[in-house]
Formats: C-alpha cells, sequence, structure tokens
C-alpha cells in the first residue's frame, strides 16, 4: 500500500514488563493453555468469579479495579473487593426477586458503576445479561428486548421514562424494572434500585453456571441489515482474558481504557471482563468523545493500553497535531484499535504522534474476542489486520454458486475470511435464528462475511464486506481500499464508498467524502481528489464520482453505513437503520461525471 513496516518500538515509557516471556509467549501459548489460569468455580466456570472473586481471594482485593470519570467531572475508584461486593448486591437483590438461572436482563444505562456492577452481578446469578446502548430511541430498545425475552431491565429514571415507560405494558414478560437516579420519585410499577441495593446482601452464593450456560447476549451493530442478537457463553472467559494479555498487551497492574461502550460487544469483552480478569485498572469515561477530554484523560490517568476505534482516530487526527503536544502521555505503551478497517494513514499518524502505532485488530460481535491482531512482539503492517491469535486457524476460502468451498491457500488471493470453528467465545446461536446461523458454517468453517486477502507472512488485508463488493469491468474493488487512498489526501477526514449501477461497467465507484476543517468543498478541491485518487488507484479503480458531505452516515458503534448511502443514492428504502448515529447533514452534491 506505499506504506513501510513499522518496526515495534518501546513507547514513550520504555519498558514493557516482561518481554522476553511475553515474547515467546505470544508465539507458543495457546489458549487452551491459557484455560489452565482460570480458576473455575464450583466444578463449572462463571465469568464474574473469574473477573472480580478470584482477585480478592488471591489477596488483590484492594487494588483498584474501576476508575469512574462522570460527565460532570466527579472521579470514583472502586477497588475490587468494592467492586465485588457492589455486584454481589445486584445478584442478591436479582435472587431475591425470583431471576433464575437463564432469565434475561437488560441494561439501559450510560457508563456509570451500576452498569459494571450490574453486568457482573447478573453473571454472579446465573442470568444472561444483555446490554443496550443507551443512546437508543425507544423503538430499537422495545425490539431487542422483545426478542431477548426480557425478564428485568435495570435503567435510570430518566432514560426509563423517556424511552421505555412508553410502551412498556406491550412486553408483559418484563417483571422488573430497576431504576437508579429517582430521587425519592420512583415511577410506578418499579423499583428504586439505590435503595434496594442498600438493602440486598453484600455477600452471594454465586451460581455454580457450567461452561456451556449463556451468559452474555450482544445485538452486532447493524451495518449490514437488521441487527442479530448473537448468544455467548460463560466458558468465553477463558478467551477473553487469554486474548487480552496475548493481543492487547495486558498486564495485571496496567492502567487500561477501553473507549467502547458496553453496549456494543467490544465494551463488554474488552471494556469489563477482558481487563478484570488480567487484573488491570479500568477507566471508564462517562461522556461522548471530545478530542481534549480525551487527551485529558490519557494524561491525567496515565493510561498504560488503549484500545479505540478508527472513527474516533479519525476525529482526533481531524482536531490536529497541535491538541496532543499539550498533553504528557508519557505512560502509554500499547495501542489499538477495532470495529472498522484502520486506513495506513491512521497508523502512521499514531506513530508520528504518540511514538507506537495502532496495532489494528478485526473480530466481530459474532467471534466474541480478538482473532486477527497486530501483536506487540511483532512488526505492525499499517493496513493489515494482522496475523491469527495463536491457537485460532483463520483461511481465505470461496464459497461457489453450488455451495461447495475452496480454500485459497496462496497468498494474495482475495476470498471470504473463515476461521476454524471451536474457540470458547465463538457464539453458540442467534436468538431466535437458527438457520441463519447454521448457514455460517460450512465444511467446519465458520465464514466471517468479510473479504480478504492473505500475504506470503501471514497477515490478513481486510478488501470489505462480502455484500459492499464491487464489481467494475471485471475488476473486484474493495471499497477499503478507495477509502484508504482518499484519506490520504490532506482534505479529507473520512471517506465512504459505494458501487452504483452502470449499463457498461456493470457498477461504478462513486466515493463520499467529509472534508478536514479549513477546505472548502469545490470544483478545484473534487478536481484535485480526483487527480489523487486516479494517480494512486488508476482510472479503472478510482471513483467515479465523489460527493463531499458534511458528515457521513455511521452506525452508533461508529461504523460508516455504505448500505445506506447506496439506498439513498439509489433511492431505495434506508432498511433498518435502528444503530444509525449521525447522518449525513447539508451535504454539498459535487459529483460531475468525469
Ligand atoms: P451487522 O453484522 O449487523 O451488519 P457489524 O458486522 O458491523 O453489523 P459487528 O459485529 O459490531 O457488527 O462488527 C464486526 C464487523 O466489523 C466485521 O465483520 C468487520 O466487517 C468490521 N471490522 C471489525 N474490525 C475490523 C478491522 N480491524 N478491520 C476491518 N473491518 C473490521
Ligand atoms: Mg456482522
Amino acid at each position: 500500500m506505499g506504506f513501510e513496516i513499522i518496526t515495534k518500538t518501546p513507547g514513550p515509557s520504555g519498558v514493557r514488563p516482561n518481554l522476553p516471556d511475553y515474547r515467546q509467549g505470544c508465539r507458543q501459548f495457546h489458549w487452551q493453555q491459557a484455560q489452565a489460569r482460570i480458576k473455575g468455580h464450583e466444578g463449572g466456570i462463571n465469568i464474574a468469579f473469574e473477573a472480580l472473586d478470584r482477585h480478592v481471594l488471591e489477596g488483590q482485593g484492594e487494588q483498584t479495579s474501576l476508575v469512574w470519570l462522570s460527565k460532570q467531572g466527579e472521579r470514583r475508584t472502586f477497588s475490587y473487593r468494592e467492586l465485588q461486593g457492589l455486584s454481589n448486591r445486584f445478584a442478591s437483590l436479582l435472587a431475591s426477586l425470583g431471576v433464575v438461572k437463564g432469565e434475561t436482563v437488560f441494561s439501559l444505562c450510560g457508563r456509570t458503576p451500576q452498569l459494571y456492577a450490574a453486568l457482573l452481578g447478573s453473571l454472579k446469578a446465573g442470568a444472561v445479561f444483555c446490554p443496550l446502548f443507551s443512546a437508543f430511541g425507544p423503538e430499537p430498545i422495545r425490539s431487542r428486548m422483545e426478542i431477548g425475552n426480557a425478564r428485568v431491565l435495570i435503567s435510570s429514571a430518566r432514560l426509563y421514562l423517556k424511552k421505555v415507560a412508553p410502551w412498556r405494558s406491550e412486553l408483559p414478560q418484563l417483571g422488573q424494572v430497576l431504576l437508579y437516579d429517582c430521587h425519592g420519585d420512583c415511577p410506578a410499577g418499579c423499583l428504586d434500585l439505590d435503595s434496594a441495593l442498600a438493602g440486598a446482601a453484600e455477600t452471594f452464593h454465586i451460581c455454580p453456571t457450567q461452561p456451556e450456560d449463556p451468559a452474555l447476549l450482544h445485538f452486532t451493530s447493524g451495518t449490514t441489515g437488521l441487527p442479530k442478537g448473537a448468544l455467548h457463553v460463560h466458558e468465553a472467559v477463558v478467551y477473553h482474558s487469554y486474548s487480552a494479555w496475548c493481543a492487547l498487551d495486558l498486564h495485571p497492574g496496567d492502567i487500561y481504557w477501553c473507549t467502547a461502550d458496553p453496549g456494543w460487544v467490544t465494551g463488554t469483552s474488552y471494556g469489563v471482563i477482558a481487563p478484570l480478569c488480567n487484573r488491570v485498572t479500568l477507566v471508564v469515561d462517562e461522556a461522548e468523545f471530545d478530542p481534549e477530554r480525551w487527551y485529558r484523560i490519557l494524561a491525567d490517568e496515565k493510561v498504560n493500553v488503549w484500545y479505540t476505534a478508527p472513527t474516533a482516530i479519525r476525529m482526533l487526527m481531524k482536531a490536529g497535531d497541535e491538541l496532543v503536544a499539550r498533553y504528557d502521555l508519557g505512560a502509554l505503551r500499547f495501542l489499538a484499535s477495532v470495529g472498522e478497517p484502520l486506513n495506513p494513514e491512521a497508523v502512521v499518524w499514531g506513530t508520528r504522534l504518540f511514538g507506537m502505532p495502532f496495532h489494528d485488530n478485526w473480530w466481530q460481535t459474532e467471534t466474541g474476542g480478538i482473532m486477527l491482531a497486530n501483536f506487540a512482539s511483532e512488526p505492525v503492517k499499517p493496513g493489515s489486520m494482522g496475523q491469527p491469535l495463536p491457537g485460532i486457524t483463520a483461511g481465505i476460502v470461496r464459497v461457489d454458486d453450488q455451495g461447495r468451498l475452496t480454500e485459497l491457500s496462496a497468498p494474495g488471493q482475495v476470498g471470504e475470511l473463515a476461521l476454524r470453528p471451536g474457540w470458547p467465545s465463538m457464539f453458540r446461536g442467534y436468538l431466535h435464528d437458527e438457520q441463519r446461523y447454521r448457514n455460517c458454517f460450512r465444511d467446519n468453517w465458520y465464514l466471517s462475511g468479510d473479504l480478504a486477502w492473505r500475504d506470503e507472512d501471514g497477515y490478513y488485508w481486510f478488501v470489505g464486506r462480502s455484500k459492499e463488493l464491487i464489481k467494475s469491468s471485471g475488476h473486484l474493488i474493495g471499497p477499503f481500499e478507495v477509502e484508504s487512498v482518499l484519506l490520504e489526501h490532506p482534505a479529507v477526514a473520512e471517506a465512504g464508498v459505494i458501487g452504483i449501477p452502470d449499463v457498461v461497467a456493470g457498477e461504478v465507484v462513486k466515493a463520499f467524502v467529509a472534508l478536514k476543517p479549513g477546505y472548502e468543498a469545490g470544483e478545484d478541491l473534487l478536481k484535485s481528489l480526483m487527480a489523487h485518487a486516479r494517480k494512486r488507484l488508476g482510472p479503472a479503480v478510482a471513483p467515479r464520482e465523489i460527493a463531499i458531505k458534511d458528515n457521513l452516515p455511521k452506525t452508533r458503534s461508529g461504523k460508516i453505513m455504505r448500505r445506506l448511502l447506496r439506498a439513498r443514492e439509489l433511492g431505495l428504502p434506508p432498511g433498518d437503520i435502528s444503530t444509525l448515529e449521525s447522518d449525513e447533514g447539508n451535504g454539498h452534491e459535487h459529483s460531475p461525471r468525469s
């Protein structure tokens, strides 16, 4: 892609704990061996026990488990022992309300301590926990709670009244609604969570869950269509624990910030479970994205490991380099990114500004944990998703019209990214959609729906979603390649690329771009963008049209919704937009046909 491979340089702090062991370990250690690090609970396995109680039993209860930064500027810390106590209170309360193993507890909470304690408390009580993103509107909340057969909802009085109360009577199975921040005025039919917790027992006998017992329900981001409910089991903790060590370089005592909301799988697997299992101190920020606030948190909290997403990185790039220089980020040791393709430009920018690259890694709601990663101990290839974690077998396959699967073993061939099933955090089904689940598997491969290729060193490179591949005059064009090239242009902050029908070529490439501050949309800029794209990509792959927008439509988890760009372009129905966050705004169409 025209970028140099970045050989690992230590961060400004210069040191990494037990580096030689780690390097050695990363290559040889598999999740199966990591299983031995899991203590197990009463002959079974319980995620919350591994995350909290075992550390207290091992004498580490006084370490800070969570630092909470409120929107208003409050800072509260919880030791492992305190979080254990709080989660026990939640579990006691749920048990006293008659919640039994396998019932579903939903949360609709901002990133508050209650959410973290509720998640772990529900798992202790044997319930299945489903965190919903608090910015969802009433309809996506209702439909997810209906699909997930919600028995209990945990929320704030404010969120409940606004988003759930209007339709609550339509969900008779929703037995209990527990609300915090009621300030003495608990809505009818709900329980004041703060006072109920104060009266609940601080000790709890954790439900002896088995490895295959359901633990978490997560809905996919809805980037390509209707969100699917993926079910995960308690055994997943083995892989969460292992993969965070292996791919995120987490070590006990590290200060770690995962910027994802627990309403998305990243915010649970690597925002709650994996870090606590690795006995790190978790930073939780209640507020929304703000470049200055983010740099301040990195500096003030002395964050060592930072796990974020390409959209956030691109917005930080847009905010300018001068801002970073004002903060002392010397504690940073490892940066990682997930959720969308990370453009090479962003990796290079990170290396320049932070003295170390962002380590891109790839996974899905369905995989439950990181599958491919640029490791701390290996060179980072900007633009690549990295290599399979030890213990994971990945492949590139093609499935023909008759459903026959061929493995493409030669490097460089583009096909569907597939994985050999069997790792512990693998989803165990889509809720109420057995057929769709089965369709994900063929010839002992799990088919991811993403297209990629593998290079000679075994690194995987993202091409696009199989549904988003563009077929133009016999060329197969992945949106990511075109978007990455557009992002190299100094004016471009974001790019989304789609295929639109064309009588001659079948499809042609159309690009939508949002500009960095200080750049004006106009014919000159369009010409310059077009010239850059043609020079880098050649006329067959370069966009035929470029439209400049104020903003691109994204899911609430930060993914560009190319299907919506396409539907709008072609005047088609938008499909499910329950997860849509930002929108195009009042863009300027500048799309001269060339
Ligand atoms: P839906 O399945 O509902 O369409 P989604 O696939 O976006 O939504 P998630 O499970 O949250 O829902 O996202 C997983 C997808 O995100 C991957 O299949 C891939 O397309 C994309 N993705 C995640 N990480 C990366 C990465 N590092 N590089 C490229 N793409 C990535
Ligand atoms: Mg998906």
